[in-house]
């Protein structure tokens, strides 16, 4: 019941993954194909390079 506990925990989940994109749109978000430009997919909660499309977590 792995999936369920998660959901149960999603509350707290959330605001961590949040404070993470924080940071993480402070210090820049760099592809490895050198593009700075990302798109942010909130359904999934990566980054999708716009140049190369590479997804970044
Ligand atoms: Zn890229």
């Amino acid at each position: 019941m792995i999936l369920f506990s998660f959901t149960a925990n999603f509350g707290s989940e959330e605001s961590c993954r949040l404070h993470f994109k924080e940071e993480r749109d402070k210090q820049g978000v760099q592809c490895k194909c050198g593009s700075k430009e990302h798109f942010w997919i909130k359904s999934v909660w990566i980054y999708e390079c716009k140049k190369c499309r590479s997804r970044i977590s």
